[in-house]
């Protein structure tokens, strides 16, 4: 574990905590249970938007850090997250599966949205006695690092990008590009999850600005700052998700699960309803598949769960209403009178200890998105499986994160191509058994080797290395 000398504030979007039946919670997630154990050793406050109408407590049980929300307009809600983060930013990260919106006034929003969490990152440098280690994630904060380099210029300053860093001829277009590698260049270190990302992000820096020289992962800045620029792929808890494959709930469900699709060849999807996830083309696959085999009508269901995201973007509604045609489509076009149906269409999310059940349940799981910076479900599938001595086929889209890491233990698939996809979901079905359970194990490995732990060790500790660099 990394030993920090100040505390950690983590500044990211939203805060890790959320509010069910039974009040507030800390959020599931693998970075909440990474962080956990470096914050209760040096201390910690966790900074974030506060998107609670009656707000958000300063702690919450079993979360050993101070919470500290951010209060924003819904004037600066409005154009910071839906509009630029979400329709200019995302898309344009994403290669442009859809087009991104230019608004300038969007923009403007985002910089004051960065702005109040550089306000609230001051007031807790200033209250507290020892400099922390500031540690920003994620595409909605991009210029918070410059902001908080110019007003705390010895203070250790990360940032990681969970999403994917685009070609730079796809960058350029962005009106704002400058002030945006401007803000990141301000950190320490940068974190991107590939290499490829990484280079990306450098290749733009150097096209754009003149006089930075690379050398490694270190880019040394006119003004004689050096940064480094490295790639460290996030990953889950996996012991958790061991424990959790074979607990009694996760066993009561699969009982329950095997007897509704006995006798069938189970596939499985489970994403956020976003566009880059590859839904619409996946369903496309799984109709071909069944168009050209008879034989597997009746014999092959095909699981869905889409979980609700961002539904107050117009592209998201859009994307809801085409993946329900299709849906609606495909089973029109293949159930039998008196019999189930092919696709079983889940718009929602579902309890953990069920997530694993599907996990443990399908025999082909299909994380086939059409960009994704890397992809959890991937690992979560073969992490649960692996732990179960399962056999179960990963087909994995080329095009995420994930797909780096596991090479051609996974069947790599081209999404956009949706005919050769339903021929590999075709031949997943027929690698045999031993060749199977190897594959999953090898993938599996990788993951007990590169969890979320490691993750966060490796981030802070290249954090704190880049900072005391003279
Ligand atoms: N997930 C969940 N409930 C569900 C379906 C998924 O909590 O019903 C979780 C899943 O376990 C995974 C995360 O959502 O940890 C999705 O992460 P991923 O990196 O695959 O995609 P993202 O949503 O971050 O783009």
């Amino acid at each position: 574990m990394t030993e920090l000398t100040g505390p950690l504030v983590v500044v990211a979007n939203r805060l890790p905590v959320s509010r069910g039946p039974d009040g507030w919670t800390a959020s599931s997630g693998g970075l909440v249970t990474a962080m956990r154990p470096v914050v209760e050793q040096a201390g910690g406050a966790w900074i974030g938007w506060d998107d609670d109408p009656d707000g958000v407590p300063d702690h919450v049980e079993g979360l050993a850090c101070e919470l500290l929300p951010v209060s924003l307009t819904k004037a600066q809600v409005r154009g910071y997250y839906h509009g630029l983060a979400n329709r200019t930013l995302w898309p344009l990260f994403h290669d442009l599966i859809v087009h991104p919106v230019i608004d300038r006034r969007w923009w403007r929003t985002y910089e004051e949205a960065n702005q109040r969490f550089a306000d609230r990152i001051a007031e807790v440098v200033e209250e507290g006695d020892r400099p922390p280690l500031v540690w920003i994630q994620d595409y909605h904060l991009l210029l918070l690092p410059a902001m908080v380099r110019s007003r705390l210029p010895d203070v250790p300053i990360g940032f990681f990008l969970h999403t994917p860093f685009p070609p730079p001829e796809l960058f350029a277009r962005l009106p704002w590009r400058d002030q945006i590698l401007q803000g990141m260049l301000a950190a320490d270190a940068i974190g991107f999850h590939t290499p490829q990302y990484r280079d990306n992000f450098v290749r733009s820096v150097q096209q754009l600005f003149n006089g930075i020289a690379v050398t490694g992962d270190q880019l040394n800045l006119p003004d004689g700052r050096r940064v480094r620029a490295v790639d460290h792929p996030i990953s889950i808890d996996a012991a958790e998700f061991g424990d959790l494959a074979v607990s009694g709930p996760t066993e009561a469900d699969l009982a329950e699960l095997r007897e509704q699709f006995a006798g069938r060849k189970v596939f499985l999807g489970v994403d956020r309803l976003d566009y880059t996830k590859g839904i619409r083309h996946r369903l496309q696959s799984i109709e071909l598949l069944l168009e050209r085999n008879p034989e597997l009508r009746g014999k092959l269901a095909f699981v869905q769960i889409a979980v609700p995201s961002r539904d107050d973007v117009k592209e998201y509604r859009d994307l809801r209403t085409s993946v329900e045609t299709e849906v609606g489509r495909i089973n029109g076009r293949f159930t039998e009178p008196g019999h189930d149906v092919p696709v079983h269409y889940l718009y929602r999310a579902v309890p953990r200890e069920s997530l694993a059940a599907y996990y443990r349940l399908a025999d082909v799981m299909c994380v086939t998105p059409l960009k994704d910076g890397m992809n959890l479900v991937a690992k979560e599938f073969v992490t649960v499986q692996a732990a179960a001595d399962g056999d179960g086929v990963l087909l994995l889209s080329e095009f995420c994160g994930t797909s780096i890491e596991f090479g051609d233990d996974a069947v790599r698939t081209n999404p956009f191509d949706v005919e050769s996809q339903s021929y590999l979901m075709e031949s997943a079905l027929e690698i045999d058994e031993a060749d199977r359970i190897e594959r999953i194990q090898r993938m599996a490995a990788r993951v007990r080797d590169h969890d979320v732990y490691r993750w966060v060790t490796d981030e802070l500790d290249g954090i704190q290395r880049a900072s005391a660099q003279p």
